[in-house]
């Protein structure tokens, strides 16, 4: 075998979609091409010993955000042991900003963007000549219809216990500023029924959960409607044999031919990532984020209403002009509207986005390594950010974690983001962790806390979320669950 496609995911049920295009995309050298698949938090040596073993001239290590620190160290050890292989680099962390990033001084080539024809012709050239001169190559991106597409590179084991990614199209035709899709400047779909001819084999090898990285479902919406009618179709024909879909949509596009098909879903079949990010005008001006705040609430609050939908929506904090106080009252706003969960994302600066041109005008200050967390801006300070991380864990083991679904409404109350962020204090300060705590000791935590609030019941509400608290006071039953509650329990 001559070469090897790596990469370290961040579980081991993420199978790389990446590796499987590179490899469906080899041509001549398919035949010579492997992929080995590791997870984050491995010993180094053991991933070089298991890389070694395979005798590859040449391997090429897809680079992520979560994984670039790693395999730095991977890249480092490899060439110490093994100076002749060649290592090359792809993937996003590595296709911006190349100078100066220790990985791609350590290794041999870097391919920047779309790697489907540009690593497979760098390979045949690093094996047989001419040798290439240049150590970056800018990704040549080829026309869809020439992507082979890679889905059969799934295998049973994939299909049996990970999460399948699929993607309908490549690219958005948005510009937030902090996203790296915002270089893209429009998105580019594959022939739609290759795309669904590969859906139905891998439906019919037994595979139930498909979760597309198109960066907007919606955008196309006689795209979007025949996708879904093939899920559609898989359900009227065995009902009790469900599948599942994962989309990520934009807000604020939901013509009426869209709700029609989304209604026909049954409760566990459809989730939906839809990104907010800030409810608030002037923020969205500064990130070039065109968003129609209104409708955006009102087909949020239809999807809750009218629909099956299990709904994550996304708020970033720290984008520039995002006060705590805007953000809270986004934060609010969303909580009113009801979906399953609230995504609370710290900014992060991903590499190559244009929101660096901002750092002077909003004082951001991000941190230089992975993953590049925004530390303070001119309108939070530092001890505020950290607050507001702080905030985002804890949401994420209490409220988004379904283990306290009769709990959180009411530790929210009138005032969802203020008394969250009180709770949050609260937490920090009795325990100093944010990581680690067994869940019978964070009931336990909410349930003092909840005590210490005068809030009666608590023991109830707790018992009704499945922890058993011993609490002084009993009233069982007293604390209805407020109506919101209904649609996570039925979700
Ligand atoms: S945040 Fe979403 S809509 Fe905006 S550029 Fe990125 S992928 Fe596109």
């Amino acid at each position: 075998m001559t070469i090897l496609l790596s990469t370290l995911n961040a579980r081991y049920t993420h199978a790389s979609l990446g590796l499987r295009y590179l490899l469906a995309n080899m041509g001549e050298l398919r035949e010579q091409t492997r992929i080995q698949e590791f997870v984050i938090g491995a010993k180094t040596t053991e991933l070089v010993e298991r890389i070694l073993a395979h005798e590859p001239t040449i391997v090429g290590f897809g680079v992520y955000i979560w994984n670039v620190e790693e395999t730095t160290k991977l890249v480092a050890t490899l060439k110490q042991v093994a100076p002749h292989l060649v290592i090359v680099l792809g993937g996003p962390e590595i296709s911006h900003e190349t100078n100066g990033q220790q990985i791609v001084q350590l290794a041999d080539y870097a391919v920047t963007g779309w790697g489907d024809v540009t690593f497979p012709k760098l390979c045949a050239d690093i094996l047989h000549g001419p040798k290439p001169l240049m150590k970056v190559h800018a990704g040549v991106q080829p026309p869809m219809a020439d992507i082979a597409l890679p889905y059969a590179l799934y295998s049973d084991d994939d299909i049996a216990h990970r999460t399948l990614y699929v993607e309908a199209s490549r690219g958005c035709p948005f510009k937030c500023e902090f996203c790296l899709s915002a270089l893209d400047k429009t998105a580019w779909p594959f022939d739609i029924d290759a795309f669904l001819a590969e859906m139905e084999s891998l439906h019919a090898r037994g595979a139930r959960l498909f979760k597309f990285v198109d960066r907007t479902f919606n955008l196309n919406i006689k795209t979007s409607l025949k996708i879904m009618q093939f899920f559609l179709d898989k359900l009227a024909a065995n009902p009790d044999d469900p599948v599942y879909a994962h989309f990520e949509l934009v807000p604020d596009h939901l013509p009426d031919a869209l709700k029609e098909g989304i209604a026909k879903f049954p409760p566990g079949a459809l989730q939906f990532e839809i990104g907010i990010q800030s409810f608030n005008p002037v923020v969205q001006a500064n990130i070039s984020r065109k968003q129609d705040n209104d409708k955006a609430a009102a087909n949020i609050r239809w999807l809750c209403d009218h629909s099956n939908v299990h709904m994550h929506v996304d708020l970033i904090a720290g984008l520039p002009g995002e006060t705590v106080e805007s953000f809270a009252a986004g934060f609010d706003k969303l909580w009113a509207l009801g979906p399953h969960e609230i995504q609370f994302g710290i900014l992060k600066r991903l590499r190559g986005t244009p929101i660096i041109r901002h750092t002077q005008a909003f004082g951001l200050v991000f941190d230089p390594h992975p993953p590049y967390t925004i530390l303070a801006n001119r309108d939070i300070p530092f001890p505020a950010m950290q607050r507001l991380v702080r905030f985002a864990r804890y949401w994420d083991v209490v409220a988004n974690s379904g283990r306290f679904t009769h709990v959180t409404p009411v530790l929210l109350g009138e005032q969802p983001f203020a008394n969250f962020m009180a709770f949050s204090d609260w937490l920090y300060a009795n325990t100093d962790a944010t990581h680690r705590i067994a869940l019978d000791r964070l009931a336990a935590l909410v349930g003092k806390y909840l005590q210490q609030q005068g809030m009666p019941g608590v023991a109830a509400l707790l018992a009704r979320d499945g922890h058993g608290v011993k609490q002084k006071a009993s009233h069982a039953g007293q604390v209805a669950a407020p109506q919101r509650q209904a649609r996570h329990l039925a979700a």
